[in-house]
């Protein structure tokens, strides 16, 4: 009842952060204001922060509506993101904190498909919201950074407690897990979670949260170290080296185009 979430567009996922004490909630990534506040007003809550995890259009595109339907609500955005974040209203950057009713919120720098990008981790919830740098089995593209950026960026939401739930920007898993299975076929965690996601969106389900613990088991962008995938990955360029940002880089160069 904490994490609700709101889809948006065709894949997005925006997603209400409550606290039940005071019934003041946040929402992460919102593209369409309107069924936001639907959400917040069917649940009885109260919004009273915007937090984007970066400036792209489908994460931050209901900020101004938002900002016009509620006068004085705080809209944070990056430092990094230099501006781009319509309607901000409070400048925060690696290390702050985002305030949500009673709950407090780190600010985690996770730069690579942006700049500025950001994750904003709930110890009280156990849960860390990455937006498009970690999806389930997946990652962002490498946009504004390069690859020793992104494996940078992965690692910190990876050092993460392995019970923290992830909730990402998008519902890319099935196809995140199909692009997995192509460098792991022998990864049993990896084709469980398959078997398991392609039922689960049969049936209309989401496929968010998975955990840090469970992205170390099948998510190919955390396993550089997994003998099974660099092996795949030399099949294609027997030259690749045995060093993690080369193997990320190989891995997710196949990804662009899969
Ligand atoms: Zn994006
Ligand atoms: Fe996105």
């Amino acid at each position: 009842m904490a994490i609700i979430p709101v889809p948006q567009l065709s894949d997005n996922y925006a997603y209400l952060v409550v606290d039940d004490a005071s019934r003041e909630c946040g929402v992460v990534d919102c593209s369409e204001a309107a069924k936001v506040l639907d959400a917040v007003q069917r649940q009885g809550l109260k919004l009273v922060a915007v937090l984007p995890t970066h400036w792209h259009f489908d994460h931050v595109g209901g900020n101004e509506d938002l900002a016009r339907a509620l006068p004085g609500i705080r809209v944070y955005g990056a430092r990094n993101e230099n501006g781009r974040i319509p309607a901000q209203t409070n400048e925060v950057a690696d290390g702050a904190t985002v305030r949500v009713g009673a709950l407090t919120g780190r600010v985690i720098g996770i730069p690579a498909h942006t700049n500025g990008h950001v994750a904003y981790y709930f110890p009280e919830l156990e849960a860390v919201f990455t937006g498009d740098t970690m999806f389930i089995a997946g990652c962002g593209r490498v946009f504004e950074g390069k690859a020793e950026t992104m494996v940078a960026s992965l690692a910190k939401l990876a050092a993460l407690p392995a019970a923290t739930r992830v909730y990402c920007g998008h519902e890319y898993t099935v196809k995140n897990l199909e692009f997995a299975l192509t460098l792991e076929p022998g990864n049993q965690a990896l084709k469980a979670k398959y078997a398991w996601a392609k039922k689960a969106r049969a049936a209309g389900q989401f496929t968010i949260p998975s955990t840090i613990g469970d992205e170390q088991q099948f998510n190919p962008f955390l396993r550089t170290a997994s003998p099974e995938l660099r092996a795949s990955l030399k099949k294609i360029d027997p030259a690749l080296p045995d060093d993690p940002v080369a193997i990320f880089a190989a891995a997710r160069a196949l990804k662009d185009k899969f």
